[in-house]
């Protein structure tokens, strides 16, 4: 399988170094607010990811990071009057709550940043026996004169990085690249105790204490949003290529492109964030997915609402479908094998997810058509729909097993019949609970979800 890498500017071929083991690390939220759509295609672009290397037979371990110290987490907390973790606890409890709901489900561990200090001062402490780092009257920094390779993931010459960045108001710093590892106690802040007296970590210095920990010196993909490439992913390689003297920190660098919202580059101070929450009130997670798999996960991409209604049809229809082959036995025939060969292949050459929505489709045709012909097909439409809710999460299934939904359906009916119509708003309001709409039509009921 081949994967374009940042850092060598090239697709190169996935290889791992410890047989189906692939170690996996992507930056996760700051939790200072709520998600918003781009956090939504970043991390379904590598839940999908994660679960098809899952589906071809490897074992990925997908740890993420939970950045719960930071200074707009401080920030919001002051203009709240609460404490930061208050804030952090609120926000990071609403990321799980999203990722779930987004069918965001192969992240294998959650690693907050303020269960990692004593890693984080371990690091600051090598770097400076090493060199790399100085202290100053607020903090201690790193120095990124010492590291000859910094700019290498950015493709960057620091002399030019270093006529372009903004005069610094922070006189203490020997440069201006410099960034700090650890910050000295302000007024009013949280700190912890380290050997530079109380204060708190950097924001680059987490990911590499985390990784470190769980995956020691190297690891093999190391992925996130396309923003974070500089400074954040070249302050990592920094940190953990100057501590280890042994690089490359990661074999592989995934980054995902920026997305707007109707052709306006989503920001704070354009107030144009759409939240995850909002989408997930008139939208499916698996129509959200769809949009995403729509979309190259490398490009700049554009978020417009006709085209969310659009992948809204496409996760209908696999459902529709899904529904009338549901109780099928699945079968792996030559259907099945052409049809999942047209939807795998491109997820091969740098998980072209468009490629595979266009076999999907045809995918769509076809069996729509089939189940109107015959029964035939029905157990090969049901393996390719099992396979293709494991891969992309995109299949919607019924919060209940679909019998006893019917099961449910024939009681309200003979309820209706009687008179009865106590119970049978009963049943409706039940299910409406468990994400079940009934719709009568006649003297038919048809349930949805
Ligand atoms: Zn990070």
């Amino acid at each position: 399988m081949q994967i374009f890498d940042t850092l060598s500017r090239d697709f190169k071929e996935l290889k791992t170094v410890n047989g189906k083991r692939l170690n996996v690390f992507v930056c996760g939220p700051t939790v200072y607010d709520k998600p918003h759509l781009g956090h939504a295609r970043t991390y379904i672009f590598f839940d999908i990811f994660i679960r098809y290397l899952r589906y071809k037979g490897l074992r990925p371990f997908y740890l993420m990071n939970i950045t719960d110290i930071d200074d707009k987490i401080i920030n919001r907390a002051n203009s709240e009057n609460v404490p930061y973790n208050e804030i952090s606890r609120r926000y990071s409890t609403e990321f799980f709550k999203i990722m779930k709901a987004l069918r965001n489900e192969s992240v294998n561990y959650y690693a907050f940043a303020t269960d990692f200090i004593n890693e984080i001062i371990s690091q600051i402490e090598r770097l400076m026996e090493k060199g790399y780092a100085y202290e100053t009257s607020d903090g201690v920094y790193y120095s990124v004169e010492k590291f000859q390779d910094y700019g290498k993931l950015s493709h960057q010459d620091i002399t030019q990085l270093k006529a372009g960045a903004r005069v610094e108001t922070n006189e203490n710093k020997k440069n201006p690249l410099d960034f700090a590892l650890w910050k000295k106690r302000k007024p009013n802040e949280p700190y912890w105790n380290s050997p530079w007296g109380e204060g708190r970590p950097g924001w680059h210095i987490e990911d590499t204490a985390i990784t470190e920990r769980f995956f020691g010196y190297h690891y093999d993909l190391h992925g996130g949003g396309i923003d974070l490439v500089f400074p954040h992913h070249e302050a990592e390689i920094a940190q953990m290529e100057a501590i280890s003297g042994k690089p490359p920190l990661v074999d592989y660098w995934v980054h995902t492109g920026h997305l707007s919202v109707e052709n306006v580059k989503m920001s704070k101070s354009l107030g144009n964030f759409i939240t995850v929450e909002e989408i997930l009130k008139s939208y499916w997670p698996e129509s959200v997915r769809l949009m995403f798999i729509g979309m190259n996960y490398r490009d700049t991409s554009n978020f417009i609402m006709d085209g969310l209604n659009g992948s809204q049809t496409i996760a209908e229809k696999l459902t529709w479908i899904y529904r009338r082959v549901a109780d099928t036995e699945a079968q792996e025939k030559e259907n099945y094998d052409a049809f999942m060969k047209e939807i795998k292949e491109p997820l091969e050459k740098n998980m072209n997810t468009p490629d595979s929505l266009v076999a999907i489709n045809d995918f769509i045709k076809w069996a729509s058509n089939e189940l109107n012909k015959t029964e035939g097909k029905n157990g090969e439409i049901k393996a390719i729909l099992d396979d293709l809710d494991s891969i992309f999460g995109i299949v919607r299934k019924a919060p209940i097993p679909e019998a006893i939904v019917n099961t449910i359906l024939e009681i309200r009916k003979s309820a209706r019949a009687k008179g009865d119509y106590a119970t049978s708003d009963k049943i409706r309001s039940d299910l409406s609970k468990l994400g079940i709409k009934i719709e009568d039509r006649g003297n038919e009921s048809f349930a949805w979800w």
